[in-house]
Protein backbone atom coordinates (compact mmCIF):
# COMPACT_ATOMS: atom_id res chain seq x y z
CA UNK A 1 0.00 0.00 0.00
CA UNK A 2 1.31 3.60 -0.78
CA UNK A 3 0.99 5.28 2.49
CA UNK A 4 3.50 8.42 2.73
CA UNK A 5 3.17 7.85 7.22
CA UNK A 6 3.75 4.27 6.43
CA UNK A 7 7.30 4.92 4.89
CA UNK A 8 8.04 7.95 7.07
CA UNK A 9 7.04 5.41 10.51
CA UNK A 10 9.22 2.90 9.00
CA UNK A 11 12.14 5.13 7.81
CA UNK A 12 12.02 4.61 4.17
CA UNK A 13 11.40 7.98 3.82
CA UNK A 14 13.87 10.30 6.65
CA UNK A 15 12.32 12.19 9.01
CA UNK A 16 13.67 14.29 11.72
CA UNK A 17 12.44 11.85 14.90
CA UNK A 18 11.42 13.23 18.43
CA UNK A 19 11.25 9.95 19.88
CA UNK A 20 11.10 6.25 18.49
CA UNK A 21 10.48 2.96 19.80
CA UNK A 22 9.05 -0.56 18.12
CA UNK A 23 5.71 0.57 18.32
CA UNK A 24 6.14 4.50 17.05
CA UNK A 25 7.84 7.29 15.34
CA UNK A 26 6.93 10.65 16.53
CA UNK A 27 7.68 13.53 13.71
CA UNK A 28 7.32 17.20 13.21
CA UNK A 29 4.67 18.07 11.43
CA UNK A 30 5.80 19.62 8.15
CA UNK A 31 3.15 22.73 8.53
CA UNK A 32 2.82 23.23 12.32
CA UNK A 33 0.20 24.62 13.94
CA UNK A 34 2.39 25.98 16.87
CA UNK A 35 6.03 25.90 17.46
CA UNK A 36 6.66 22.09 18.56
CA UNK A 37 3.76 20.57 16.64
CA UNK A 38 4.33 16.60 16.25
CA UNK A 39 2.78 13.73 14.90
CA UNK A 40 2.58 10.30 16.95
CA UNK A 41 2.58 7.78 13.69
CA UNK A 42 2.05 4.28 14.68
CA UNK A 43 4.25 1.85 12.54
CA UNK A 44 1.60 -0.64 11.76
CA UNK A 45 -0.62 1.07 9.46
CA UNK A 46 -4.66 1.60 10.61
CA UNK A 47 -6.74 3.83 8.71
CA UNK A 48 -7.14 6.43 12.11
CA UNK A 49 -8.05 5.76 15.69
CA UNK A 50 -11.23 4.40 14.89
CA UNK A 51 -9.44 0.97 13.41
CA UNK A 52 -6.41 0.97 15.62
CA UNK A 53 -6.29 -2.58 17.97
CA UNK A 54 -7.54 -1.16 21.16
CA UNK A 55 -5.21 -2.85 23.51
CA UNK A 56 -2.40 -0.78 22.19
CA UNK A 57 -4.35 2.49 22.40
CA UNK A 58 -3.11 2.60 25.60
CA UNK A 59 0.62 2.59 24.71
CA UNK A 60 -0.14 5.75 21.70
CA UNK A 61 -1.80 8.02 24.75
CA UNK A 62 1.01 7.21 27.32
CA UNK A 63 4.11 8.62 24.83
CA UNK A 64 1.12 11.40 24.05
CA UNK A 65 1.24 12.42 27.94
CA UNK A 66 5.00 11.59 28.12
CA UNK A 67 5.69 14.30 25.35
CA UNK A 68 2.91 16.23 26.35
CA UNK A 69 4.80 16.60 29.99
CA UNK A 70 8.10 17.55 28.27
CA UNK A 71 6.79 19.89 25.91
CA UNK A 72 5.44 21.73 29.16
CA UNK A 73 8.58 21.58 30.82
CA UNK A 74 11.17 21.35 28.14
CA UNK A 75 10.05 24.38 25.45
CA UNK A 76 8.74 25.54 27.75
CA UNK A 77 4.78 25.37 26.49
CA UNK A 78 1.67 26.54 28.76
CA UNK A 79 -0.84 23.66 27.14
CA UNK A 80 -1.06 20.94 24.83
CA UNK A 81 -3.88 19.79 22.37
CA UNK A 82 -3.94 15.68 22.37
CA UNK A 83 -6.25 14.94 19.09
CA UNK A 84 -6.74 12.70 16.82
CA UNK A 85 -8.91 13.53 13.37
CA UNK A 86 -10.72 9.99 12.44
CA UNK A 87 -12.18 10.33 8.79
CA UNK A 88 -12.57 13.17 6.15
CA UNK A 89 -15.69 14.15 7.73
CA UNK A 90 -13.62 15.37 10.76
CA UNK A 91 -10.36 16.87 9.14
CA UNK A 92 -8.00 13.75 8.68
CA UNK A 93 -6.16 14.57 5.54
CA UNK A 94 -3.97 11.42 5.63
CA UNK A 95 -5.66 8.31 5.93
CA UNK A 96 -2.85 6.71 8.77
CA UNK A 97 -3.42 6.88 12.03
CA UNK A 98 -1.60 9.63 13.90
CA UNK A 99 -1.90 11.61 17.16
CA UNK A 100 -1.40 15.51 17.42
CA UNK A 101 0.31 16.77 19.99
CA UNK A 102 0.04 20.68 19.96
CA UNK A 103 1.87 22.68 21.81
CA UNK A 104 0.02 25.88 23.02
CA UNK A 105 1.79 29.53 24.77
CA UNK A 106 -0.09 31.75 27.12
CA UNK A 107 1.59 35.05 25.29
CA UNK A 108 -0.67 33.58 21.93
CA UNK A 109 -3.91 33.87 20.70
CA UNK A 110 -5.77 30.93 22.36
CA UNK A 111 -8.54 29.48 20.68
CA UNK A 112 -9.66 25.80 20.46
CA UNK A 113 -7.90 23.29 18.64
CA UNK A 114 -11.15 22.47 17.09
CA UNK A 115 -12.09 24.96 13.97
CA UNK A 116 -15.83 23.39 14.93
CA UNK A 117 -17.71 26.49 16.44
CA UNK A 118 -19.81 25.73 19.24
CA UNK A 119 -22.82 26.57 20.29
CA UNK A 120 -24.50 26.61 16.65
CA UNK A 121 -27.11 23.72 16.71
CA UNK A 122 -30.54 23.37 18.09
CA UNK A 123 -30.19 22.31 21.76
CA UNK A 124 -29.88 18.52 21.07
CA UNK A 125 -32.42 15.77 22.43
CA UNK A 126 -29.48 13.98 25.33
CA UNK A 127 -31.77 11.03 25.57
CA UNK A 128 -32.16 10.05 22.12
CA UNK A 129 -28.66 10.50 21.34
CA UNK A 130 -27.61 8.21 24.57
CA UNK A 131 -29.50 5.61 22.73
CA UNK A 132 -28.67 5.73 19.47
CA UNK A 133 -25.04 5.43 20.65
CA UNK A 134 -25.29 3.05 23.33
CA UNK A 135 -27.24 0.44 21.55
CA UNK A 136 -24.16 0.44 19.29
CA UNK A 137 -21.22 -0.20 21.99
P1 LIG B 1 -4.79 15.30 9.74
O1 LIG B 1 -5.47 16.49 9.13
O2 LIG B 1 -4.88 14.09 8.85
O3 LIG B 1 -5.20 15.04 11.16
O4 LIG B 1 -3.25 15.72 9.87
C1 LIG B 1 -2.29 15.41 8.92
C2 LIG B 1 -1.07 16.22 9.32
O5 LIG B 1 0.05 15.66 8.69
C3 LIG B 1 -1.15 17.69 8.87
O6 LIG B 1 -1.00 18.52 10.01
C4 LIG B 1 0.00 17.83 7.88
O7 LIG B 1 0.65 19.06 8.00
C5 LIG B 1 0.91 16.67 8.26
N1 LIG B 1 1.66 16.10 7.15
C6 LIG B 1 1.17 15.72 5.93
N2 LIG B 1 2.14 15.18 5.16
C7 LIG B 1 3.28 15.21 5.91
C8 LIG B 1 4.63 14.81 5.65
O8 LIG B 1 4.99 14.30 4.59
N3 LIG B 1 5.54 15.00 6.68
C9 LIG B 1 5.18 15.55 7.86
N4 LIG B 1 6.14 15.69 8.78
N5 LIG B 1 3.91 15.94 8.14
C10 LIG B 1 2.98 15.79 7.17
ZN1 LIG C 1 0.11 3.72 6.64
Amino acid sequence: MDCIFCKIANGEIPSTTLYEDEEVRVIFDINPASVGHVLILPKTHAASLLEYPTEKLGTIFAIAQKIGNAMIQGLPCDGVNILANCREAAGQTVDHFHVHIIPRYANAPTKDAMTIESGTIEKPDFDALKEAITKAF
